[in-house]
């Protein structure tokens, strides 16, 4: 007899979304954790980063607060002040997350390194459990590239940054992807050095239209940017550590984080004495995230790789595994992950938002027949109000009006995302004609929504018919 309905290997966000679901419909499941309880999210990912970014913010909001008449002077960054707020943030959300309210739940939580001794046993703390469904939910960790003379220098990843005492009095970070550049800008906002070294462009991911509108912002900040580089070597230096670049610069920093990208935390599992097959990108998974090699286990979140759509490092993503999970696995219903609406947001200020895929993805996966609208929030009079009127929305759609992507650029634009999750798929027809509150950012999605419309509803034609309509009585 199995010991456990569900093993889940890993107490991140996937692994705790999998394990409430289970338990709360009524099975025996067993939660294994190493680590911390919340996994890289909570401790070492979107919870502190955006703790930090929230000082950061209030302390750039007081440097521009002039632009209301309002005079502040320069901050003062008390830096004990800030890490205690970031540990405040951590130490509110972690009951959520926590051992005891998982065990209260009738979660085995056991807190040990877990791995596949067989295809159907996990062992962990010396002891072996059967299972009848496993999830493997370990996740990824921060890459650390080949690059020579790394393994001599000290260096931080988002796992070490957020406990380091002391604030870095310049800090190199290579890396221009989401984490690089938020914490480029939370560090410079507090009053940091900071130097960004990328060898494409920043967030090479996101549209080239909004990312011309963070550039400047981030420069405007004081951050150096250092594009199109190369790190040849990294070596020790009396400061900290010295990057030489490829064209023979040199950037000396007192601290040096790696935000290259992750990789799934795939050692450690036993994953062949399980029967899991899996590549560098993951656990090689179906669309249900059933592997493709043992019909007992699954895998969610950042480790998950489902065949033809490949990881997507995102919490939310985590809760999407999760409630696939629960239907393919736990009601034996079909279900299949798609990223078609997937939202993701780069949280620097102004915040880029991308809603599905870019034009540039939809163009590459031949969908050139495309309509794009753009609103300038130039025009938005909330935003005008509040003297921080920059940015755009700009979306794509097809002959009918669907949309098939949104790309966002501007002041607190992530709020918008979830509207645009929810059309994607739907005519704009929809969102054109809802009444939103006024003033707020979000009427420039409508407004966006509307020039699909605007040309055909003040062609001639209809010109012609309301010419004719007024002889009505
Ligand atoms: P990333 O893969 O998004 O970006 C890494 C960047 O590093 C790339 O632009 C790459 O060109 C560059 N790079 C790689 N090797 C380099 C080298 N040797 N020298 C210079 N540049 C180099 O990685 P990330 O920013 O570490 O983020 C990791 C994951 O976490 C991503 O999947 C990301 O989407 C997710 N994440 C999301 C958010 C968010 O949504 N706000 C925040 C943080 C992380």
């Amino acid at each position: 007899m199995p010991d456990v309905d569900v093993a889940v290997i890993g107490a991140g966000a996937a692994g705790l979304s999998v394990a409430a679901i289970s338990a709360g419909l009524g099975l025996k499941v067993a939660l294994f954790e190493r680590g911390e309880m919340g996994g890289d999210c909570l401790n070492y990912g979107c919870v502190p980063s955006k703790a930090l970014l929230a000082a950061a913010h209030a302390a750039a909001e007081a440097r521009r607060a002039h632009r209301f008449g309002v005079r502040v002077g320069e901050p003062q960054i008390d830096w004990a002040g800030v890490r205690a707020h970031v540990a405040g943030a951590i130490a509110a959300i972690a009951p959520n997350d926590s051992a005891e309210r998982f065990r209260g739940m009738g979660v085995d939580v056991v807190r040990a390194t877990a791995r596949f001794v067989a295809r159907d046993t996990i062992e962990a703390g010396g002891r072996r459990y059967r299972f009848r469904r496993a999830v493997v939910a370990a996740g990824s960790a921060a890459i650390v590239p080949p690059i020579p003379g790394l393994q001599e220098v000290p260096f931080l990843t988002n796992e070490t940054l957020f406990s380091l005492p002391e604030k870095p009095g310049h800090l190199v970070i290579i890396g221009g992807g989401p984490i690089g550049l938020e914490m480029a800008q939370a560090h410079a906002r507090l009053g940091c050095r900071v130097s960004v070294v990328e060898a494409l462009s920043i967030a090479a991911r996101e549209d080239a239209e909004c990312v011309a509108g963070l550039r400047p912002a981030l420069l405007a900040d004081g951050v150096a940017l250092h594009e199109g580089a190369r790190v040849a070597r990294v070596e020790p230096d009396v400061q900290g550590v010295t990057l030489v670049l490829e064209d023979g610069g040199r950037i000396t920093g007192t601290h040096l984080l790696l935000a290259v990208g992750r990789a799934p935390r795939l050692d450690a599992l036993g994953l062949e004495a399980g029967g899991v097959a899996f590549g560098p990108r993951g656990v090689a998974t179906t669309l249900a995230l059933r592997s493709v090699s043992n019909r007992r286990v699954w895998a969610a979140g950042d480790i998950a790789d489902p065949v033809g759509l490949g990881p997507r490092a995102f919490t939310h993503v985590c809760s999407q595994h999760a409630g696939i999970i629960a239907r393919s696995m736990l009601f034996r219903l079909p279900a299949r992950v798609s990223y078609d609406a997937l939202p993701r947001v780069t949280y620097t200020d102004p915040e880029i938002a991308q809603i599905g895929p870019t034009e540039a993805e939809l163009r590459a996966a031949g969908r050139t027949a495309l309509t794009i609208l753009r609103w300038p929030l130039a025009e938005n009079d909330r935003l005008v109000a509040e003297g921080r009127a920059e940015g755009l929305v700009k979306l794509m759609v097809d002959a009918k009006g669907r949309l098939l992507g949104a790309s966002l650029v501007g002041p607190g634009v992530g709020n918008m995302a979830g509207m645009f999750a929810l059309m994607i798929g739907r005519r704009l027809s929809a969102l054109a004609g809802a009444v939103l509150p006024y003033p707020t950012a979000q009427e420039a999605g409508k407004r966006a929504a509307s020039e699909f419309y605007t040309p055909k509803l003040l062609s001639a034609p209809v010109k012609r018919i309301v010419g004719l309509l007024k002889y009505l009585p």
